[in-house]
């Protein structure tokens, strides 16, 4: 856990580190440029006593710089992300009214008095968000249903045993499927991937495609620097016995952030095809993921008709809030077709990921895009960064298809036929809703 000056040198380190990354940058272009390019191929300085190679002096500056550019754009695009778009999830009302207040207390009573965090307090609620448990019985906090329309208006979401969705106990709001409370930055980000030094910030999914793109950019850039420095200064140590301590350091920069980048790159990509976030994958194996899933409504009047010897065999809760039920205690209201939205309360298998769409292609394509342009270019967002579907906050794969025909929620595929519904079938429900039959 981490403590508040820990988090302050995290954030003070992120600030450092891109300063530092562009001096790198500059340096490298020097001592690939001038020394080794200028100097070495294209006119050579006298002491090195051999004739000009202008054409592979041309050659490794045009290559060299067309590498850079989109190492440096892509860069720009995820320091423009991280900076001034990056996913947070709106503050909760209690929140912002405790702000203002602190802020008040501030003005009026000075710096002396301003309030500090309870050490307490911060530890526990970075004990509920970063473990996903319960978040049962905090106050005052707890009690506001403001914003669940968001989550009983689709059909599915990642909840907790009672069926609400998970409670940020810093941010006083609930957390949308796969958002993450960043302790550095004291806020919840939606599908947050980690805590990034490099561009000073968190990466989430308004930004994990630019980060690929960044880090598979820096590693061939750097590569590239690398042949061709540690290949001239072999050259130049059999002709001459000496070295030139620009390319040597060019060697050593160069070798230790392809080195890096290409870790990152690998298992940033092993991230996008297991589509699951770094955070995630820490108990990937054997996460357990809660979901509300969207009873049909010819289910519920099945349910609720008069008499009826049909029970269902799963936890279920009603929105607008209502307390769960259960097979032993079933619902025994029957609101308004128009207004209720009922859903069962399943759980995967330890270890199944329902965000997994079944292949390594359509997980990449959710971060990277559809086309060789979105995967190449640093421009449009991850196609998972858009909300609009009704269907769930995140294209949901086989496992919640295979939940929904095991709870009796879907009918069976016919015919072996896989997936009758597909992830962002947005209008199925709609097509059964009660103010349309
Ligand atoms: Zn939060």
């Amino acid at each position: 856990m981490a403590s508040p000056a820990q988090k302050r040198v995290n954030v003070v380190v992120s600030r450092l580190i891109p300063p530092v990354l562009l001096g790198v940058v500059i340096y490298a272009s020097y001592a690939v440029t001038k020394p080794l390019c200028i100097d070495y191929l294209i006119h050579p300085l006298p002491s090195y006593n051999r004739g000009p190679r202008v054409g592979a002096g041309a050659a490794i500056i045009a290559i060299y710089y067309v590498l850079l550019i989109p190492m440096v754009v892509s860069y720009l695009q995820l320091y423009y992300q991280v900076m001034w778009n990056p996913g947070y999830l709106p503050l909760g009302e209690q929140k912002v009214a405790d702000d203002e207040n602190a802020k008040q207390l501030k003005r009026h009573r000075g710096k002396k008095r301003a309030r500090k965090p309870d050490p307490e307090k911060t530890n526990q609620a970075d004990a509920d968000v970063e473990r996903g448990l319960k978040s049962t019985a905090v106050g005052t906090a707890f009690q506001s249903d403001f914003g669940l329309e968001s989550f009983y208006t689709r059909d599915v979401f990642v909840c907790q045993e009672d069926g609400r969705p998970h409670w940020c106990t810093t941010c006083c709001q609930y957390k949308t499927d796969r958002a993450h409370h960043c302790r550095e930055l004291g806020r919840c980000v939606r599908k947050m991937d980690h805590f990034c030094p490099w561009v000073g910030g968190v990466v989430s999914e308004t930004s994990f495609k630019f980060f690929i793109q960044f880090v598979a950019y820096t590693c061939i850039f750097c590569t590239f620097a690398l042949i061709v420095s540690a290949y001239f200064t072999g050259e130049i140590r059999r002709q001459t016995g000496g070295v030139n301590p620009h390319w040597c350091v060019c060697i050593g920069l160069s070798g230790l952030f392809a080195f890096f980048a290409a870790g990152m790159t690998l298992s940033s990509v092993q991230m996008g095809i297991f589509n699951i976030t770094t955070i995630e994958n820490l108990n990937r194996r054997t996460a357990v993921w809660t979901l509300a899933i969207r009873v049909p409504e010819y289910l519920l009047d099945r349910l609720w008709a008069a008499e009826s010897p049909w029970a269902p065999t799963y936890r279920m809760v009603s929105y607008p809030i209502q307390a769960p039920s259960s097979p032993t205690q079933p619902q025994t209201t029957n609101p308004s077709p128009g207004e209720r939205h009922v859903f069962a309360i399943l759980h995967t298998l330890p270890g199944e990921n329902p965000f997994d769409l079944g292949s390594p292609l359509k997980n990449l394509q959710q971060v990277m895009g559809y086309t060789v342009f979105d995967w190449l270019l640093p421009i449009k967002h991850s196609p998972c960064a858009d909300h609009s579907s009704m269907e769930s906050h995140f294209a949901l794969g086989p496992v919640v298809t295979r939940l929904r025909q095991e709870a009796g929620l879907a009918p069976p595929p016919e015919n072996g036929a896989a997936v009758p519904r597909s992830p962002h079938s947005g209008q199925s429900h709609r097509e059964k809703s009660p103010s349309e039959q």
